[in-house]
């Protein structure tokens, strides 16, 4: 297999970069302006960029997004999964703006009846019979975790090593190089060291989560069927199954957090994979680009929960917001389950995505490259490494900082956009072959010049 010339990559990296500035001067004045943010943008995650400085959006409609200095992209980012409906949905703008202006109401602390429609389709999709609105995924797997603790009466969490489930305290954890779980590198801020709540187990290592759990103080299991965060790692036959039979074992609760795995279909991988969690955590894409985040209980649980009258669920106890819930999110969410991201429209994104894969793999074929593609229903992610890695330290030791900046900044030079923080394509209901068509030109004459061809 071919290997890559460091300094060719250099080289073209620097001529790309210079002609991303070159064509931005808008974006870049505009960041040079920003004094007043924290690192010069609205949140510090922003400065995660192949280039000089972030591309500025002007507007974004569909699977399009242009930025201030008037240049169009396809956008396979999709908001890193938050916009994955497609940008402004006439079904989700008509109902945020019924919303908002005809009916007002935005934030009273008031239940509206659209909550209990979408509680019902959560249902029918995720297995869980109960449900709670938060504003954000990070909000709800929280909140999961306090109500896992409260009711078990354990106090430990067991997270896969390279885990993603927002900026949650507990999850901020690795395998360490001796097999012992320690803090993730760069944690910012933990209020007691981690392992003292949180154990982690490599993802498809069977006797890794088996040692994690023996203790007998693991209140919860809370992963992604699949790690999404550092590529794609999909789960080997039978991973899945013996994850369940060993918390149930060792009486450990399943949270199952479907956030980015929803793109396996209408109902995630909970659904597509026939797993039986206790609990499952949801945002993000739900509610079509308006915040919102999602937690379903199992009957069985919601009741324990609800039963125990020492806990301040309805108050300052520690689970809920003054926003969660509002009838704007529950609006939203509505109308994206409802009309934008449905059934049939899985069925197409899946279509599209798997025409990304096979489209990407060809390349990879053709080039002799040692690099690998994944494909998670609806998304899609390639990784520096072949065969595909296996579990989160060998995706994290496949991360290629300089090859991601020159492949990004080559696509966004040429109106493709990937997401910042992963080699990651999502498909909108509305992407098109064509769009995946325009991608793999971009794609393949970045690969030619890389390798020489
Ligand atoms: N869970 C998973 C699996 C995620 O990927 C993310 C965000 N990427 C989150 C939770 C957190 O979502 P939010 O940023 O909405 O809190």
């Amino acid at each position: 297999m071919i290997s890559i010339d460091r300094t060719r990559l250099a080289e073209l990296t620097e001529r790309e970069s210079a002609a991303f500035i070159a064509a931005r001067p808008k974006s870049k004045a505009a960041y040079e302006r920003a004094e007043h943010l924290f690192g010069r943008v609205p949140m510090t995650w922003m400065n995660k960029k192949s280039g000089a400085f972030p591309i500025y959006l002007d507007r974004a409609q569909g699977n399009r997004v242009w930025d201030i200095d008037g240049h169009e992209y396809i956008d396979f980012a999709l908001g890193d999964t938050g916009s994955m409906a497609g940008h402004s949905h006439p079904a989700v703008v008509e109902a945020v703006q019924r919303r908002i202006g005809e009916l007002g109401g935005l934030t009273t602390m008031l239940p509206t009846e659209d909550a209990e429609w979408v509680g019902a389709e959560l249902s029918r999709r995720f297995k869980m019979d109960r449900w709670s609105f938060s504003l954000t995924a990070t909000d709800a797997n929280r909140w999961a975790i306090r109500l896992v603790r409260a009711i078990t009466g354990k106090s430990k969490i067991v997270f896969h090593s390279y885990c993603y489930h927002g900026s949650v305290d507990e999850s901020l954890v690795v395998v360490g190089p001796d097999g012992e779980s320690m803090p993730r590198p760069g944690n910012v801020g933990a209020p007691v060291p981690v392992t003292e709540t949180s154990r982690a187990a490599e993802y498809n290592d069977l006797p890794g989560l088996e040692r994690a759990l023996a203790h007998g103080d693991v209140a919860a299991v809370l992963i992604e069927p699949a790690l999404t965060n550092i590529g794609i790692v999909l789960p080997e036959p039978g991973y899945l199954e013996g994850v369940r039979e060993l918390t149930r074992k060792y009486d450990a609760l399943l949270i199952i957090d479907e956030t980015h795995t929803f793109s396996a279909g209408p109902g995630g991988m909970t659904t597509a994979y026939d797993i039986e969690p206790d609990l499952v955590v949801i945002g993000k894409a739900i509610g079509g680009g308006i915040p919102t985040g999602a937690y379903g209980l199992s009957a069985e649980f919601a009741e324990r929960a609800l039963a125990r009258t020492d806990l301040d669920l309805v108050d300052m106890g520690g689970v809920g917001g003054t926003l969660a819930g509002n009838p704007l999110s529950v609006a939203a969410m509505r109308a994206t389950l409802e009309q934008v991201l449905t059934d049939e429209a899985f069925a197409t994104m899946i279509d599209t995505a798997t025409y990304f894969t096979d489209g990407v793999n060809a390349l990879f074929d053709r080039y002799d490259l040692p690099w690998a593609i994944n494909q998670l229903g609806a998304r899609a992610e390639y990784r520096f490494a072949r065969p595909y890695p296996k579990n989160g330290t060998e995706a994290a030791a496949a991360a290629d900082a300089e090859l991601e900046d020159f492949l990004h900044l080559y696509l966004a030079n040429r109106g493709i956009m990937l997401t910042p923080f992963h080699n990651m394509a999502l498909m909108a209901p509305m992407t098109t072959r064509a769009d995946v068509d325009a991608h793999h030109t971009v794609f393949e004459a970045a690969i030619k010049e890389l390798v020489g061809a």
